[in-house]
């Protein structure tokens, strides 16, 4: 069956031709062929069978929040899970499905007096974006608090995994090397003690220092580059003289040089070339290779920067 026609007889939601820019924080982005909302297990199996009988390329995605998407768009579906949106608590576990906001979780659990997840309440994404990178702030990361997920494998089937089986690090998990989609994860939080500082006070001291350092006021991914090891990767921007530093309207931010911002209808190609002029000029100063946090969606001219061969 064709694929427009098969979603529409499965009454699942979709748009043809829709700006990216409308979807992502960094208010970046040309058009996605379509972009589908399922509301359920059931409803995403099936538009990934459709797309495959098809041949139309797919990208599962969150809340766009650490993702850039080319000025071209993208030519496929991008499958969008914010529609998939439950979670329940029960005693000291949540379970959440994907397309749940980290912040809309973590909030609960704090206000139930449970902690783990405080670093969390800041954070603009989904569940699934959260699982897939091991999202972290303020000395916490996912990894800390996951206890098991569902996740559809290549083949579609559903697998449990465990902690273990996530094989969990800085910034990453095995989500990302083995393109399995994120369903629903259970997290397991303590119970807060009296001698503990109650958790949506702790919670709400780390939006107060987000919104002191980071310049939320603007169109943006959060942190561009992954911490390099024993370093920062704000303070090597910094110190290489690059804060404010523009290509276009995308910016290094002047309030936290970890961010590029938008500063008004930047394009997707403004904020790779200054990925790599960012690259570039801290690796020739410092030796110190800045990798991207955030993930690319689509095709960009910009390449990234790479070591010079000797
Ligand atoms: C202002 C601001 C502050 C931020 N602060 C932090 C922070 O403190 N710490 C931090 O770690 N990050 C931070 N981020 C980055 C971002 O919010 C997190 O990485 C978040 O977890 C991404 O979730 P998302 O749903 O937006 O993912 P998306 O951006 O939609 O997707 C990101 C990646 O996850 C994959 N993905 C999404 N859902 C699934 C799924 N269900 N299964 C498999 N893969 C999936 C996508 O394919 C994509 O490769 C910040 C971003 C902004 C804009």
């Amino acid at each position: 069956m064709k694929f427009e026609i098969g979603l529409e007889k499965l009454n699942i939601e979709f748009s043809k031709d829709k700006l990216l820019k409308d979807f992502t924080t960094f208010k970046i982005g040309g058009k996605a062929r379509y972009i589908v909302f399922p509301k359920n297990i059931d409803e995403l199996i099936k538009i990934i069978q459709l797309a495959k009988e098809n041949g139309i390329s797919w990208r599962i995605v969150g809340n766009c929040s650490n993702v850039l998407v080319s000025d071209k768009g993208f030519d496929g579906a991008i499958i969008t899970t914010t529609k998939m949106d439950f979670f329940k608590t029960e005693k000291n576990l949540i379970e959440a499905e994907c397309g749940c906001m980290i912040s809309q979780v973590a909030r609960k659990a704090c206000e139930n007096g449970l902690k783990g997840l405080e670093f969390a309440v800041g954070i603009p994404g989904t569940v699934g974006g959260a699982v897939y990178m091991n999202a972290g702030a303020y000395d916490g990361e996912i990894k800390d608090v996951f206890e098991c997920a569902e996740v559809l494998d290549e083949n579609l089937n559903i697998l449990k995994l465990g902690k273990s089986d996530m094989r969990f690090s800085y910034r990453y998990s095995r989500l990302k090397e083995e393109k399995l989609i994120l369903l629903k994860a259970t997290f397991r939080l303590q119970y807060a003690g009296e001698e503990d500082v109650p958790p949506i006070e702790k919670a709400n001291e780390y939006n107060q220092r987000r919104r002191k350092k980071q310049p939320l006021q603007y169109p943006s991914a959060g942190s561009i580059f992954k911490r390099p090891p024993g370093n920062f990767a704000g303070k090597l921007i910094e110190d290489a003289g690059l804060k404010g530093y523009r290509v276009g309207n995308a910016s290094i931010s002047e309030k936290h040089a970890g961010f590029i911002v938008n500063l008004g209808d930047a394009l997707a190609e403004d904020v790779r070339k200054l990925i790599y002029h960012t690259q570039k000029t801290v690796y020739e100063k410092f030796g110190v290779l800045l990798e991207p946090e955030i993930e690319f969606i689509g095709e960009f001219e910009t390449p990234l920067f790479e070591i010079p061969i000797k």
